[in-house]
């Protein structure tokens, strides 16, 4: 059973067997009407959206999201729709320059609706600039809804496509939200991309794999080096805290052999335990140039992640406290590639002294609970991410860092036997409220196949297939009885006769 599933992935690509974290996010933009949420809704069909809220502006609006099957294709899609009703007033412009750089950072790809009724209005190419400038590295698949209207075998068609061509982003295919017309064409229009961005992932997946299951050996486990990055923008503490953090054990500073210019490394010992510091400047720098959330600089920063085990997020508090929200685009990328790449993630709120003046102990307060809140909602797919607020100017919160990172990663390196997973089983589907208790699939058994990030692979037999639904509770399970939250955790799932 706890065979090793190797070798390179190749098309086709067989979606309905991805972990849907690892799934890619398509957004769906268009100005209001052109029919976002109904698109949204045949996509997902039955299965049940996840609604969310943004809080941006001090207003708070709904983002649904939900697992799209589209033919042989799974994406998590996004509807961009609850952004721009709930703000009534203003421009185009301004309503949809609210939706924020959280949203736009979720996704990897974006189909543009325009209504092929109305041809192409102003407010089109408004949102087309928009998007343009807001996320770079995206080419959006552009596509004309309520069609339906327009097949009567006429040239309005193909006239109207001439005319939505203009907007700079290629050929628009025809589609009907409502009847279901072109979702064929839809299939094939968003598939080698979704495609290529699924290989990427298994692959390097695998790869990481492959290379790190020798060495994370439970017996060998402690006395592993912890690569640590410590990431963020410029100023908001990184050097401070890394002398803070190398201020009493330090071993070594200095460039290694072999390691790029701006790669230094450095190692410290805390209670005996080794932790290598990754150096990453330039991160950000790089990653900002490259503003979407392209292949091509997924490609670039899954690199830099890879290197790291856990990655510590450095925020600065005071920055928090006069912005409307705590975590800027950049950031929101950062965290959301660190999960998703499947290293672990330990968010550090430094300069918390500048909050903590006579007048500001409120201040600290709110920022205290505004910035776990806001995690949360940038990375629901992880709950209990560690926030440790700090000030590295005074050198407090370096035990507190290190506990938090130490800890992260000894769950991020958990191995749980195949026979403790099976007793669990069978205890945690009796809490489980099956949706058709007729047709449930049965879990034969459950292994846990790799370790950092903890991966599983639940083995049903028959045809049928566990719904998202349930593998969301499997994973939530799995991180309660075992104290893995915080941490990304992967389920697949394999047929078994
Ligand atoms: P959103 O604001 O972009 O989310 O647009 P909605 O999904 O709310 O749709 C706006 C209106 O267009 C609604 O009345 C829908 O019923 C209608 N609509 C959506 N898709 C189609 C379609 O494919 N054909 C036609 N004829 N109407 C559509
Ligand atoms: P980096 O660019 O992220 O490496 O940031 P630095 O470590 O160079 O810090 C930028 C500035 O913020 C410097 O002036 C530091 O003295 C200051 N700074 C760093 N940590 C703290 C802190 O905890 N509290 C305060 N008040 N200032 C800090």
């Amino acid at each position: 059973i706890k065979k090793k599933v190797k070798g390179v992935y190749e098309k086709p690509v067989d979606f309905t067997k991805v972990d849907i974290n690892l799934l890619p996010t398509v957004i769906i933009i268009g100005r209001p009407n052109v029919g976002k949420s109904a698109l949204f809704n045949r996509l997902i069909r039955r299965r049940e959206a996840l609604v969310y809220n943004t809080p941006d502006d001090h207003v708070t609006r709904d983002i649904r999201e939900g697992v799209a099957k589209l033919g042989n294709l799974r994406f998590r899609v996004l509807d961009s729709a609850g952004l721009e009703t709930e703000a009534s007033s203003g421009s185009i412009l301004s309503r949809t320059s609210k939706m924020t750089a959280n949203v736009l950072a979720r996704s990897n790809f974006a189909m543009f609706l325009i209504d092929v009724r109305a041809g192409l209005h102003p407010l089109d190419l408004e949102v087309g600039k928009w998007f343009r400038r807001n996320a770079p590295g995206i080419k959006p698949v552009v596509a004309m809804n309520k069609s339906e209207s327009l097949f009567d075998g006429s040239n309005s068609l193909k006239a109207a496509a001439d005319e939505v061509y203009r907007l700079g982003f290629g050929d628009p295919i025809a589609i009907s939200a409502e009847t279901g017309l072109g979702m064929t064409e839809l299939h094939e229009a968003l598939k080698p991309m979704l495609e290529d961005y699924m290989l990427q992932v298994l692959n390097d997946e695998d790869n990481q794999g492959n290379s790190e299951d020798n060495s994370c050996r439970e017996d060998e486990q402690s006395k592993l080096p912890l690569q640590l990055a410590i990431v963020g923008r410029p100023n908001v503490g990184k050097s401070t805290l890394l002398n803070t953090l190398l201020q009493e054990d330090r071993v070594l500073v200095g460039p290694e052999a072999g390691l790029t210019r701006d790669s230094i490394r450095a190692d410290f010992e805390f209670q005996g335990r080794k932790i290598y510091l990754v150096d990453t400047a330039g991160w950000l720098q790089r990653t900002k140039q490259e503003k979407g959330p392209s292949s091509l600089s997924i490609v670039q920063s899954r690199k830099n992640l890879m290197r790291a085990h856990v990655v510590g997020l450095v925020l600065d508090a005071e920055e928090i406290a006069n912005a409307r929200r705590s975590m800027t685009h950049d950031e929101v990328i950062i965290a959301r590639r660190t999960v998703e790449e499947g290293r672990g993630l330990v968010v550090i709120v430094n300069k918390m002294d500048l909050l903590r003046g006579k007048h500001n102990s409120t201040l600290a307060e709110k920022v205290m609970e505004a910035v776990p809140l806001e995690i949360q909602t940038v990375i629901p797919q992880v709950t209990g991410i560690p926030v440790v607020f700090i000030s590295a100017l005074e050198g407090r919160g370096r035990t507190a860092v290190i506990h938090q990172v130490i800890d992260t990663y000894e769950k991020w390196c958990v191995r749980l036997s195949t026979a403790r997973l099976n007793r669990w089983l069978r205890k945690v589907m009796g809490r489980h409220s099956w949706k058709d208790q007729a047709s449930q699939p049965k879990i034969k058994y459950f292994t846990q196949v790799k370790a950092r990030p903890p991966t599983f692979v639940a083995f049903v037999s028959g045809k049928a297939q566990l719904s998202d639904t349930d593998l969301r509770f499997l994973s939530k399970s799995l991180k309660d009885d075992f104290d893995l939250g915080g941490i990304p955790i992967r389920i697949m799932q394999r047929s078994v006769p």
